[in-house]
């Protein structure tokens, strides 16, 4: 055995990959054409696997304030915000967001994987317990490997699960944190945060959210799932990412607890980085100011994502249970969601290959994300694509 031998597993599959021809691992879109439109391999293809749900990539706004921060304050900050000291705009973001969902505390990491890592991190450690959901996303369980907490999984959105978990913990669940996500990443469905936050009054343990995919998307004002539920005030830590809606690149976490801001000299994944660049900033604050401004992009996405829901589940694809802007087609295994996905490529549609490990319960996806930028003839384009692919 030397050290390279455990890569054969994973050449295996990237031969497999690669004898489709193309790779969907390893796809290159040579040329935005916009919020949704690119061009890959010569062709003009419809982007169906963004997360860009509000469509802003390309906002008028946003690319004025990026230029303007990349004029006025350079590519980059060169270091850790500890070290090297803030920008204005850092702390302005943190108060902005703070604003948006009336929380006393935020704290902005550089990416929304790190935020995870980074509060995590930060508020566990040995001998506290985490009650994390099956299908979270792997910086939610990185985060909890990272702190050394010790780490139970309850069956996805399952609330007897988590019951019977808190009830086993007796005592400790005072030290127990709930991780769980707002809206899932791969079939859209949400998690029944009512019946969590009961559950976490009762035993007295704690809840983390991350709402990376709800942000923009629920909500009166798109704050999320939290939101949509009138649950914002019981959620103990809320975390989110400027990835996808928002169009940019980070993440943040928002609190009522004032040891939110204590996070800042224990967590190794802000100390230890460096701080976002000041064109991310700037076009990450505009998004959210684009975001609070129109909610006719949340209504647009909706109007979409449920064209998109009702023309493929007319054709009787195997979709999530809940309507929402992520749709996903559960395929039978990983060789027909290669197939699959290879058939909407050569016609000109881009959607998200999520196999295992990346899938929950093992299964193959084409997942689509919808944006609010996407046009009635679009979503049309995207059936019509997947009505080929059996065949
Ligand atoms: N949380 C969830 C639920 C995600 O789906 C993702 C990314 N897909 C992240 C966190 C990480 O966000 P980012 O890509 O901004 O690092």
């Amino acid at each position: 055995m030397n050290l390279f031998d455990k890569f054969a597993a994973s050449a295996s599959i990237q031969k497999q990959l690669e004898s489709s021809g193309l790779d969907p691992t390893h796809v290159v879109i040579d040329q935005i054409l916009s919020a949704t439109e690119g061009i890959i391999d010569g062709k003009t293809t419809i982007l169906a696997g963004t997360n860009n749900y509000l469509g802003l990539t390309f906002n008028d706004a946003c690319i004025e304030a990026g230029c303007h921060a990349l004029r006025h304050q350079g590519t980059g900050t060169t270091g850790s915000r500890m070290a090297n000291g803030s920008f204005d705009g850092h702390v302005a973001l943190e108060r902005e967001l703070a604003d948006f969902y009336g929380t006393r505390h935020c704290m902005i990491f550089s990416t929304g994987y790190t935020a995870n890592l980074g509060v995590l991190s930060a508020l566990l450690e040995p001998g506290d317990a985490v009650l994390l959901d099956a299908d979270a996303h792997a910086s939610l369980y990185d985060g909890c490997r990272m702190s050394g907490a010790d780490v139970y999984r309850f069956k996805h959105n399952d609330t007897a699960s988590l019951d019977k978990r808190l009830r086993r913990l007796g005592e400790r669940a005072q030290r127990c944190l709930i991780v769980t996500e707002g809206m899932y990443s791969i079939l859209g469905d949400c998690a029944p945060l009512k019946k969590m936050v009961e559950l976490k009054n009762k035993y007295g343990a704690y809840l983390f959210v991350d709402e990376a995919h709800s942000l923009g998307v629920f909500g009166e004002t798109g704050r999320g799932v939290s939101q949509a539920l009138g649950l914002d005030d019981e959620i103990d830590f809320i975390v989110g990412t400027f990835s996808k809606s928002l169009g940019a690149t980070g993440g943040y976490c928002v609190s009522n607890h004032k040891q939110l801001d204590l996070f800042r000299y224990a967590s190794r994944p802000y100390i230890f980085t460096a701080s976002p660049s000041p064109s991310v900033i700037a076009t990450t604050r505009a998004a959210l100011r684009q975001l609070i401004k129109q909610p006719e992009l949340r209504e647009n996405l909706w109007k979409n994502a449920h064209q998109l829901y009702a023309g493929l589940n007319a054709l009787n694809m195997h979709l999530g249970p809940d309507i929402s802007p992520v749709v996903a087609v559960r395929m039978t295994d990983n060789e027909s969601a290669l197939a699959g996905w290879k058939k909407l490529i050569d016609q000109g549609v881009y959607t998200n290959m999520i196999v295992p490990p990346a899938s929950p319960d093992g299964s193959s996806f084409l997942r689509c994300s919808v944006s609010a930028a996407h046009t009635p003839k679009q979503i049309e384009k995207i059936i019509l694509a997947f009505s080929r692919i059996n065949g």
